[in-house]
């Protein structure tokens, strides 16, 4: 039908516009929250480190594939989200498979929430552990969910500090509660609120409770700016996972020029805490979120994929998302803003918006 949404090809990407078969496209459906991708010292440092250590570690952070330049990050991101020590490894992806089958073994129950990130549900099926799920943040649930286990059993909670989809946030208060209740640990995927809460601290340092989240993970392909992914945590209990995580034994590590490409948007980061996202809303319903990802729900799939491809066709870039990326009959836009989005950029998006949401019946 030549509505098909996924793996577009485009020319040429900027940040805030892309170019797709010589057309310019808006861009609200990156996780570039920062806009830092394009930021000159971030491009010059991944540059500069390419030029000095060349395109590739071509081994594992374990044999031959470890540079001070790592270590320097995670020294920098310990400090950074109050941790005693920090892992680097070369995917958010391969971070949550790396470190969820490291500590859960058999024997063990691992409690995740319905809307975690597909990284986290794939971590938990290569663990030896079990696996049950609750209802997403409903704290009745979780009760429910770790009440009916044996009081001896190892139990771990893990969660995704904002969720990918909804732009909603983790209520990690009264998840403490109910893991300290229960002798559980806590673990939260911080990979959309890095660079976004908290000066850009994530979830844990948003609501203050760092010291209560045991592990926290994110990725380095959104607010950072690159590729890669980072867990903290105890000293440790991360000295248990550096030596246990295979997908951080047997993978190549992080290239140096990405490696240089987080260090600099840290420093941007802190140098600039004033990095503010812009929203608006329109009229539609954009359920339960308060960060830059503004679902648009529709709920049926294929109106969702006719109003994408108005939405592309007038020149603004979403992303649909249909299941299994959320349960049937939810399927929405997922539109997401960036702190260098103009504001003659986002007017254009809302006019869209506005004028494609009311002639295909949608607001
Ligand atoms: N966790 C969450 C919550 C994510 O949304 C993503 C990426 N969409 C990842 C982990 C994986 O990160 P990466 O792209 O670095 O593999």
């Amino acid at each position: 039908m030549g509505i098909y949404p996924f793996f577009i090809p485009f020319d040429d990407s900027e940040g805030t516009v892309v170019r797709y078969q010589g057309r310019e496209i808006i861009m609200i459906g990156s996780n570039n929250y920062l806009g830092l991708t394009t930021h000159p010292k971030v491009r010059e440092a991944a540059i500069e480190a390419t030029r000095e250590f060349g395109t590739s570690c071509t081994g594992s952070r374990f044999m031959n594939g470890t540079l001070a330049l790592h270590e320097e990050l995670e020294e920098r991101l310990a400090d950074f989200i109050g941790k005693e020590k920090v892992l680097v490894f070369s995917t958010g992806y391969q971070t949550n498979l790396g470190v969820i089958s490291a500590i859960v073994g058999r024997g063990d129950v691992v409690i995740t929430d319905k809307e975690d990130h597909a990284s986290i549900i794939d971590g938990c099926m290569l663990s030896f552990g079990e696996m049950k799920r609750f209802r997403h943040s409903e704290m009745g649930d979780l009760d429910r969910v770790l009440g009916s286990l044996p009081p001896d059993v190892g139990k771990i909670v893990i969660v995704d500090g904002v969720y990918s989809m909804g732009g909603d946030i983790a209520p990690l208060p009264d998840l403490i509660a109910l893991c300290k209740k229960y002798g559980a640990r806590l673990m939260v995927d911080d990979a959309h609120s890095m660079g976004v809460l908290a000066d850009g601290r994530g979830t844990s340092a948003h609501f203050g409770v760092t010291d209560d989240v045991d592990l926290i993970t994110g990725t380095f392909s959104k607010s950072f700016a690159s590729i890669g992914g980072f867990a903290g945590g105890d000293e440790q209990v991360m000295h248990y996972i550096q030596h246990h995580a295979r997908s951080l034994i047997f993978s190549a590590s992080l290239p140096a020029g990405n490696v240089a490409a987080v260090l600099a948007a840290l420093d941007v980061i802190e140098e600039d805490p004033g990095y503010v996202q812009q929203v608006s809303e329109l009229g539609f319903d954009i359920g339960q979120s308060e960060t830059p990802i503004i679902p648009i729900m529709i709920g049926d799939d294929m109106r969702t994929i006719i109003f994408w491809k108005a939405l592309f066709e007038e020149g603004l870039f979403t992303n649909p998302v249909i299941p299994p990326g959320v349960p049937p009959n939810k399927s929405l836009l997922r539109t997401s803003y960036m702190a260098t989005h103009t504001k003659d950029q986002l007017e254009r998006a809302l006019n869209i918006l506005d004028e494609v949401g009311h002639r295909l019946d949608i607001i």
